[in-house]
């Protein structure tokens, strides 16, 4: 285990503080025993995937940080299920499916995160998501490690009911006999349409909240408050995407949090809409109350 490890290099966006404790655990021991020691610490425990839907505090974050490795990261194909490890990438489990025509899963390569932070996240993009292909997952905290399916997690938009030291180590996802050539081609598809539509090749961390329901978007309202290109410091919100927030250089975590409670505040205004963030927060962060 590192101790005060610095979460900005374990953060897409490359802001936050140093971890009180990271640890790698490699196997579903290994897991279970650093869960074990932090409760006989009394210590918060937090899950980290790529950090690609992560905001953590400048300071640091008081917590043992957890981040999958090893067979807890590996990718291994069962008939027609993919059954990865919770820190495996999005990106090896689509290559993994290609390989062995298998298709269903073309919508997370997009997405650039984990399976255990997609089942968390319940990530998804063009009309599907992870409650679409979860066959179950194997969740792991200090009682012990249960399986559950996407019903029993609660999976809805952008939700789960898993809670901080609740780990997802393997998923299992269900996919359909597709052929390579058709899976490689529609992940091609959706990836040229992300391209053009949002900042790929920036330092951000996703949406930065959720499209309530009913509205136009957060992103178009936030544009339509004329806020794109709108800085604190080193954080900008997008030019090409409203709905994300890039780091020009020396972002801080405190920047982004301004910038998200001013699009708040003026989204309040104008659109009636209480934006609610969909990025997790590492460490005492909140936006104020609008
Ligand atoms: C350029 C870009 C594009 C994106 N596009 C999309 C998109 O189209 N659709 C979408 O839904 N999201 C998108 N995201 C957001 C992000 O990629 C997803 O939310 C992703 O699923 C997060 O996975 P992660 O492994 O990076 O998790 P992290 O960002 O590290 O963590 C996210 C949350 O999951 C928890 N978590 C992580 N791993 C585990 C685990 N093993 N067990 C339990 N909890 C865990 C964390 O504690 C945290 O609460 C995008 C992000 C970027 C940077």
């Amino acid at each position: 285990m590192d101790e005060h490890a610095p979460l900005a290099r374990f953060t897409t966006i490359g802001t936050g503080g140093p971890a009180r404790w990271l640890a790698r655990p490699e196997s579903l021991q290994e897991l279970e025993e650093v869960l074990g020691w932090a409760a006989r610490q009394e210590m918060r425990v937090e899950t980290i995937g790529l950090g690609s839907n992560v905001l953590a505090h400048d300071d640091g974050v008081d917590a043992l940080v957890v981040k999958l490795a090893g067979e807890l990261a590996t990718v291994r194909v069962e008939g027609k299920d993919v059954v990865a490890g919770g820190g495996a990438p999005n990106a090896v489990c689509l290559h993994r499916a290609r390989t062995a025509g298998l298709g269903g899963f073309e919508f997370a390569s997009a997405i650039p995160g984990t399976t255990g932070g997609g089942v968390r996240m319940n990530a998804g993009a063009y009309g599907r998501e992870f409650r679409d292909v979860l066959a179950e997952a194997l969740v792991v905290d200090a009682r012990g490690v249960r399986t559950a399916t996407a019903a029993e997690l609660d999976l809805s938009y952008r939700h789960s009911n898993l809670q901080p030291g609740q780990v997802v180590a393997q998923v299992r996802l269900r996919l359909e006999p597709s052929s390579p050539a058709a899976v490689k081609a529609l992940a091609a598809e959706l990836l040229a349409r992300r391209k053009a539509s949002q900042p790929t090749n920036k330092r951000t961390f996703g949406s930065v909240f959720k499209n309530p329901e009913g509205s136009p978007g957060a992103g178009r309202m936030i544009e339509e408050c004329e806020l794109k290109g709108y800085a604190v410091g080193g954080a900008v919100i997008s030019t090409r995407h409203a709905n994300f927030i890039e780091n020009t250089g020396a972002a801080t975590t405190a920047e982004c949090l301004e910038l998200m409670a001013e699009a708040r505040r003026r989204v309040a205004e104008r659109f009636g809409y209480e934006l609610e963030h969909e990025v997790r927060f590492l460490g005492p962060l909140a936006l104020p109350s609008l």
